[in-house]
């Protein structure tokens, strides 16, 4: 979909992009192609996708023969959408006019245990709380995403790096990173004033999804990231929380006077089996 055709589209729904949805809108062929050829969709899969706007991804997507479902919160959107790829796609394109956060996989239950990918130029405000979401049970086989760049080096970041967070640790503990792509301004429209990033992961064989107690734990020494583990876990209010981390720093696996920000995944993960030990159910 080239610039002049979402101008047009906009105009004619007098639609102005609102910043507080994120609404960039792809204007690049060449990146949508992409992104559906590194998803390496097959037909009858099925896809989801978040916010699908115009139906820049969409349509791509659509023409690989995959089964989509999408949630867009913009009810303007899904009007336009519902005219036009609705229609020509029926019983291959779901739309749930919603919020991707409460509805992390659109129309698809979480029951459900059909395999899926997940394709999505993600609104840059819901990044974080959405990858929150669908970092729980069931886990999409392989994610791309078109996220700010900042965001996307948040998800690389490794162990002893400044922006090394919960959401870095829970996406290296269940996805193997394929690739990263930097994509310039002018490919949406508007343009955005930073950079973006194009993020390609596959799902491990083992992948690793970390229960309340311990990503509570995780979260709270992140939220005091120059601390040492000792002090920001000593800090800890609930009382089955702080006794799990205090099991884990005298465990040995790990010093207590590293910062949140020096630990490897292993030591992330003797947290989790600690948990198991005591908390088998925990989910
Ligand atoms: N997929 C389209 C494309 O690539 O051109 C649009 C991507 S644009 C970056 C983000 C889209 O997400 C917009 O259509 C916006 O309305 C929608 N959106 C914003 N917040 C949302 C939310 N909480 N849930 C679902 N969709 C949302």
């Amino acid at each position: 979909m080239a610039r002049k055709d979402i101008q047009e589209i906009l105009a004619a729904l007098s639609v102005r992009p609102a910043k507080d949805l994120g609404q960039n809108f792809l204007c690049d062929g060449n990146v949508a192609k992409k992104s559906v050829s590194m998803a390496q969709v097959v037909p009858g899969e099925l896809v989801v996708e978040i916010g699908p706007g115009l139906g820049a991804l969409t349509e791509q997507l659509l023409a690989t023969g995959a089964e989509v479902h999408a949630v867009e919160l913009d009810g303007r959107l899904c009007e336009f959408l519902r005219n036009g790829l609705v229609k020509r796609f029926p019983g291959k394109f779901f739309l749930l006019h919603g919020d991707a956060v409460a509805f992390p996989r659109g129309d698809v239950a979480a029951e459900d245990k059909t395999t899926y990918a997940v394709v999505a130029n993600l609104p840059y405000a819901i990044t974080s709380p959405w990858l929150d979401a669908i970092l729980k049970l069931p886990l999409p086989k392989s994610m791309v995403l078109l996220t700010q760049l900042e965001s996307a080096e948040r998800l690389l970041a490794p162990p002893r790096s400044r922006r090394r967070g919960a959401i870095g640790v829970r996406i290296g503990a269940a996805f193997r990173m394929i690739s990263m792509h930097k994509i310039p301004p002018q490919c949406f429209h508007p343009r955005p004033k930073v950079q973006s990033a194009l993020v390609h992961m596959q799902l491990l064989d083992e992948p690793l999804v970390f229960s309340q107690k311990p990503l509570a734990i995780m979260r709270h020494c992140f939220q005091f990231r120059r601390k040492q583990l000792a002090t920001s876990c000593r800090a800890i209010e609930n009382h089955g929380e702080k006794l799990l981390a205090e099991r884990w720093l005298h465990l040995g696996t790990v010093d207590p006077h590293l910062r949140p920000e020096d630990l490897e995944l292993s030591h992330w993960r003797s947290l989790q089996q600690l948990n198991c030990e005591h908390w088998p159910t925990e989910v």
